[in-house]
Formats: C-alpha cells, sequence, structure tokens
C-alpha cells in the first residue's frame, strides 16, 4: 500500500507550486485536485497515465473513499489543496479515514493565499512600531465561530487581518472593525484570484468603501481581505525602521558601527 500526500498547490500560479509539489505531481499515479480553486495548469506535470479527478462536486466521504481505494491499489496518491493544506483544507477531516484504513499520510506546505495577495499588492503585514503580529481568520458565516474568535474581539488588537473565506460579508467586517475602534478612513485591502495569471484584480479601500468597490468590480468569491496598519506604507514619508539592518544595532551577524 502507498502513501498519501496531502499538497499544498500554493495561491494559483503553477510556479508558485514548491519544488517538491512538481516533483510529487510529476511521480503521481493518481490526482484529487479541489478544481475550484487549484489551476489545472499545475496538472502539465502528471504522468500522461496519472489518474487525475477534480473533487468540485465530492462529498469529503467520497473523497476519502477515492484515496483510500488508490492508495489501497499501490498508487502513488496526491491530494492537492489550495494554498497551504493547513488552513481551512479540511485536512484532518481527510487524515482521520486514513489513519482508520492503515494508510500512512504526509503532508507538504504551500503558499498560502494571504501571502500571495500581500505580495501582488507590494505589502507587508508587519511593520516595526507599527504592527508585529497576523491573524488569519474568517468571519461568521455558515460556519460559527469558536468562543473569543468574533471579529469584534480579534479587531480590537489592531494588528493584521488576514480574512479568509469572507469576502460575502464584508458588511459585517465594517461593523466589527468599527465597532473595535478602526476609523472609517482606515485602508482595506482585497485581492481576487492572486496569483492567477491574467485574473489577479487588487481592489484598494476604506472600511468605509471597500464594500461598494467590490460590488462594482463583480468580486464575491476567491478574495482576500486584508485589514491592516501597514496597508499602504509604501507611500509613508516616514517608517520606523528594522532593526536588523540598523547600523547601530548589534546582532549575532554584524557589529554596530558606533554604539
Ligand atoms: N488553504 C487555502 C485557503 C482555503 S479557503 C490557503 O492557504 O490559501 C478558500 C479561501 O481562501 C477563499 O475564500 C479566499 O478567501 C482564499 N483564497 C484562496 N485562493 C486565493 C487566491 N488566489 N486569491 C485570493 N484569495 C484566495
Amino acid at each position: 500500500m502507498s502513501k498519501v500526500w496531502f499538497v499544498g498547490a500554493g495561491p494559483g500560479d503553477p510556479e508558485l507550486l514548491t519544488l517538491k509539489a512538481q516533483r510529487l505531481i510529476s511521480e503521481a499515479d493518481a490526482i484529487l485536485y479541489a478544481g475550484s480553486l487549484v489551476s489545472e495548469a499545475a496538472m502539465t506535470w502528471a504522468k500522461e497515465s496519472c489518474a487525475i479527478q477534480d473533487s468540485k462536486g465530492m462529498t469529503l466521504e467520497q473523497i476519502c473513499d477515492w484515496l483510500i481505494s488508490k492508495a489501497k491499489g499501490n498508487a502513488n496518491v496526491l491530494r492537492l489543496q489550495t494554498g497551504d493544506p493547513g488552513l481551512y483544507g479540511a485536512l484532518i477531516e481527510m487524515i482521520q479515514p486514513l489513519d482508520k484504513a492503515g494508510i500512512e499520510v504526509a503532508v507538504v506546505p504551500g503558499v498560502t493565499s494571504a501571502m500571495a495577495s500581500a505580495a501582488a499588492a507590494a505589502e507587508t503585514l508587519t511593520l516595526p512600531e507599527v504592527t508585529q503580529t497576523v491573524i488569519f481568520s474568517r468571519v461568521e458565516g455558515r460556519t460559527p465561530m469558536p468562543e473569543g474568535e468574533s471579529l469584534d474581539e480579534l479587531a480590537a488588537h489592531h494588528c493584521t487581518l488576514c480574512l479568509y473565506l469572507s469576502i460575502t460579508l464584508l458588511k459585517k467586517i465594517q461593523t466589527s472593525l468599527v465597532a473595535a475602534g478602526w476609523s472609517n478612513q482606515s485602508p482595506i485591502l482585497v485581492v481576487y484570484k492572486a496569483s492567477w495569471p491574467g485574473e489577479e484584480q487588487i481592489i484598494r479601500g476604506t472600511v468605509e468603501n471597500i464594500r461598494d468597490k467590490c460590488k462594482q468590480a463583480g468580486i464575491n468569491s476567491q478574495a482576500m481581505i486584508i485589514a491592516s496598519p501597514t496597508i499602504g506604507s509604501r507611500d509613508w514619508p516616514e517608517l520606523k525602521k528594522s532593526k536588523l539592518y540598523d547600523a547601530n544595532f548589534t546582532h549575532r551577524f554584524r557589529k554596530a558601527e558606533k554604539t
């Protein structure tokens, strides 16, 4: 019996697959990919004989049965997930039935869409003395949020918030940010299909107008929302610079020029 690999396919651009993901795709006998978000271009490295299946219309049980039957048939099996498999990827729900079936699993990380979105807009998620913390979260829709994780509570930290799966909930986001003390003029970044060649859209707005801007652009799925006091810092006249490159700062690899 062979191993089932859960592989992060990255945010969409096939060039953002890891070398390991690319090698595993080229060696696989069977690939089950999350068709709604994983680019089919990633499959160009697959062998002619590889069984490739889109999981878009499948239930969790069908997905697990498919993976188990291929692994039992001794195939080299890959489950290709969007971004990183450990974020909103139902990873453990899929691994548990494989554990029960005695099938070995391994996980390969991928570039998550929050990072691809920040990169698309040339933004940083941390800045010295502005924020040093990033929260990956989502807003409560049909999936309930655990206690203490409502956006009102998370936003109270005034750090960077990367919100997955929440583009249809922008009204709630506006209300929560304002309730947590963010100004209506705070910048918000929305990136649709970050890194997808020819499809990516970058929308810059504020707490007040981001919902209208997204509506106008027709964006209602596959988008990352980043609310952060760092957004737009490229245009700030003054930055608190990182200590790492400060001439007056000594660290393991460099002595301060003056003390
Ligand atoms: N595991 C994935 C997230 C899966 S949940 C990851 O690490 O990125 C799906 C959500 O991820 C979408 O609703 C959207 O918010 C975000 N997403 C996935 N791909 C994206 C992309 N290319 N651009 C922007 N957001 C994306």
